[in-house]
């Protein structure tokens, strides 16, 4: 498939799918946390009673405002809501109340390493119920589905890209960046495992240099950024495959299933016209005062493009920036740790390092463990001030780790700290020189790369305390 690849050019779009984190639903006062008995969030709003009317939540609203902003959006001055039908048995009102031809958010894009990726637009809407399927284990032994109505009526915010990504290396890269920003922005948890973000790719082929853009499929149900490069990957070949037995793509829905790596029709897709489309007539178009802009606007966090900079100015590459930018928990813990004066340098090394290395094998966040920041930037501090060697402090973090112990109480309690005093590293030094009297000779004969052997049995004897460099200084004048 390789050589075929050469002959046409990829073209995908991305429909991404935010849960917003309100307390409350976005028409209705019933709470929108996960995890409640089945159909315990269920006011008549909800349940689509006959009668009831919606009430627009403003938080909902405001995280839709502040996340066009992070993705650098026009909010026009006015927006509006609309019906689409559906049938679905998790929707009882027969529609969802969605944005259609007046979204809340237009005219953004992204940069996403190096490249500008469009985003056409980003509407709020609410989320339908779910499908519990419970197999067969039902009256006589039939399957049946359970209907649970907690998740209808969540926010969500649902941002359409331009089909401006080319690979599915591209629609990885912006997809990843997208979900750091709503997570800096703090209205999206962001977790695609668990649907709180989802994605839908259009992906379409044409032959290289065509303008035309093809016939796109639409794929569903990617839940991690492997899944969605492997699923991309996969509609490319397929969609080839046909093309060249000359054949046609067709519009339309398909389910990626991650088992067994392929892509199977679920549906011919809509055009917005099979919808019907029409204004909701219980909800007065939005009003957005460009005070009320202005007023997120300042409370705007720094974004993950801007922290990525920032960390690159203080001499972090760019491999390490965007690595703890990638964990908002770590990138938190090392702003705090900045803020407390530690040099970044040396607390990059042990944030990359020996904590990173904790953090994986442990399976735990920064923020599950003892250390705090203060007592991080504690033990960098001791080492600048030369009171405990560079190798003890990668010794003592894991006790910080785990207990919460400060360091400067390790190295009292243990007596970790470095021996500088030149006296006492003279003395050690002479026992060594003496107990390897024919090293010795060989390196007054000229072997001198032996000197690395004493230092080496020097710190030995001083269990890593010595200070390195005063140890090579003496043994230098010992050994004449
Ligand atoms: P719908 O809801 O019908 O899927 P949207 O306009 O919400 O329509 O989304 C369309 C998505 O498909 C956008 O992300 C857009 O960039 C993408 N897209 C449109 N045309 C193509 C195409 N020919 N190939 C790949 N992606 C496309
Ligand atoms: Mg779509």
């Amino acid at each position: 498939m390789e050589n075929l690849r050469d002959k046409y050019e990829v073209v995908i779009g991305l429909e991404v799918h935010a849960q917003l984190k309100t307390k409350s639903k976005i028409f209705a006062s019933d709470g929108c946390e996960f995890g409640h008995d089945p159909n315990s969030e269920t006011s008549p709003v909800t349940l689509g009673m006959p009668g009831v009317l919606p009430v627009l939540n403003k938080e909902a609203v405001n995280m839709g405002i502040l996340t066009g902003l992070a993705l650098n959006c026009e909010i026009p001055e006015r927006c509006k809501f609309d019906r689409k039908q559906y049938f679905y048995p998790d929707l009882p009102k027969g529609y969802q109340i969605s944005q259609y031809d007046e979204p809340i958010c237009v005219n953004g894009y992204l940069n996403v390493k190096g490249k500008r990726i469009g985003i056409t637009r980003a509407h709020l809407e609410e989320d339908a119920g779910k499908l519990v399927h419970a197999g067969s284990d039902g009256i006589a032994g039939s399957s049946y589905s359970l209907v649970d109505l907690n998740r209808a009526g969540t926010p969500l915010l649902e941002i359409v890209s331009e089909p401006d990504m080319r690979s599915s290396e591209e629609a990885r890269n912006y997809m990843e960046e997208l979900r750091n920003i709503v997570r800096y922005i703090g209205v999206c948890d962001g977790n695609l495992e668990e649907g709180s973000m989802r994605c839908d790719a259009n992906i379409s082929i044409m032959p290289k240099g065509s303008t035309k853009f093809g016939t796109r499929a639409e794929i569903k149900n990617v839940n991690s950024f492997s899944a969605l490069q492997r699923a991309i990957e996969y509609e490319i070949d397929r969609q080839i495959e046909i093309v060249e037995e000359g054949g046609e793509v067709i519009q339309e829905t398909r389910l990626w299933d991650d088992n067994t790596r392929e892509t199977k029709s679920m549906r011919g897709k809509e055009d917005a016209h099979d919808y019907r489309y029409f204004p909701e007539p219980d909800l007065m178009p939005l009003r957005i005062s460009r005070e009320w802009v202005q007023e997120i606007k300042d409370k705007m966090p720094e974004l993950p493009q801007a922290k990525r900079e920032r960390y690159m100015g203080l001499g972090l590459s760019e491999y390490d920036a965007s690595i703890i930018v990638e964990q908002m928990g770590l990138a938190l813990f090392f702003d705090k740790v900045l803020e407390l004066g530690a040099s970044p340098k040396i607390a990059v090394n042990f944030i990359m390092g020996e904590i990173a290395a904790y953090l994986k094998e442990k399976k735990l966040e920064i923020t599950e463990t003892k250390l705090t920041p203060e007592n991080l930037t504690e033990l960098i501090s001791l080492i600048e001030k030369n009171t405990i060697s560079n190798n003890i402090g990668k010794q003592i973090i894991f006790d910080m780790l785990k207990d919460g112990t400060s360091a400067s109480k390790i190295v009292e309690e243990k007596g970790l700290s470095q021996i500088s005093d030149e006296g006492a590293i003279k003395e050690i030094a002479q026992k060594v020189v003496e107990a390897h009297p024919n090293e010795a000779s060989a390196y007054k004969n000229g072997k001198v790369q032996l000197l690395g052997f004493f230092v080496g049995q020097v710190m030995k004897e001083t269990k890593g305390r010595a200070n390195p460099k005063s140890v090579n200084e003496v043994l230098k004048e010992i050994l004449g």
